[in-house]
């Protein structure tokens, strides 16, 4: 149910997301040719009313001839424009519709479009060797930003960390983006804080050009001073109408203090 592309379609670095669908027509892939392979894998829009990731990577992308700037990519760059007809309409999903970061390989729920176009999207990715996997979200609370991991490979942490000291790492629930990804390369979750919020998108739109120009992994881990890793060991649904839910984060590997926010993924 995706087209696949090998170009930026033009004015998509100057649309709203609610405008994507008008342009794309459907969720979109795009692979573009950088100096160096594998390409990175990026996510956006898999939540129609959270767009800081796509606002990030139009401002990456005018950077790079790509988008019409003067430089080549530093790394090829595999784009996936997800959730476009919620995005039309500013919800997280349409009534109709399965929850995207739900349906990726792993999943229980039932077939669907949705979830055969993620099974390809993997498949798609996995055979071309994807050096790393970056998805991108907002919360709905005013959170700290953190990265989100499902292993704790020295690679998933380097990866977290140079987005945020604030590393999740979490096992539930099934079928989401990130956890597919990591099942063959190193892969992390954004959480850019609230919809709307510029410095979510100035924080994301450095994020993945600094990964854009990595070269490689490090041999060495990243020192354990360097990050604060935490564990989702539960989720609390609160009545609607209320204000927020909460969910109690204690740390990994020390018991003195949690980590209490409103979070959705
Ligand atoms: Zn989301």
């Amino acid at each position: 149910m995706h087209q696949i592309l090998s170009a930026i379609p033009d004015g998509l670095l100057d649309a709203e997301p609610a405008e994507l669908k008008e342009l794309l027509g459907g969720p979109t892939l795009i692979h573009l040719e950088g100096r160096r392979n594998p390409p990175l894998f990026l996510s956006v829009m898999q939540h129609g009313n959270e767009p800081s990731g796509f606002r990030a990577l139009c401002r990456v992308l005018r950077r790079y001839k790509a988008g019409g700037g003067r430089e080549d990519l530093p790394r090829s760059l595999s784009i996936f424009i997800g959730n476009v007809r919620a995005a039309e309409k500013n919800v997280r999903r349409l009534e109709s519709q399965p929850d995207y970061n739900r349906v990726w390989p792993g999943s229980p729920a039932e077939a669907s479009p949705e979830k055969a176009m993620m099974a390809n999207i993997i498949g798609s990715m996995r055979s071309r060797g994807v050096f790393a996997s970056i998805d991108t979200h907002n919360t709905t609370g005013p959170n700290p930003h953190y990265a989100c991991i499902n292993r704790t490979d020295a690679k998933f942490i380097y990866l977290a960390s140079f987005f945020s000291r604030t590393i999740v790492y979490f096992g539930m629930p099934p079928g989401v983006q990130t956890m597919a990804f990591a099942a063959f390369c190193p892969s992390v979750t954004l959480e850019c804080g609230q919809a709307g919020d510029e410095r979510g998108v100035a924080h994301a739109a450095e994020y993945i050009d600094a990964c854009l120009h990595l070269s490689r992994f490090p041999d060495n881990p990243v020192s354990p001073h360097d990050y604060e890793l935490f564990h989702t060991v539960a989720r609390v649904t609160i009545p609607e109408g209320s204000v927020s839910a909460l969910v109690v984060m204690p740390k990994m590997r020390k018991q003195t203090s949690a980590f209490a926010r409103t979070w959705t993924i």
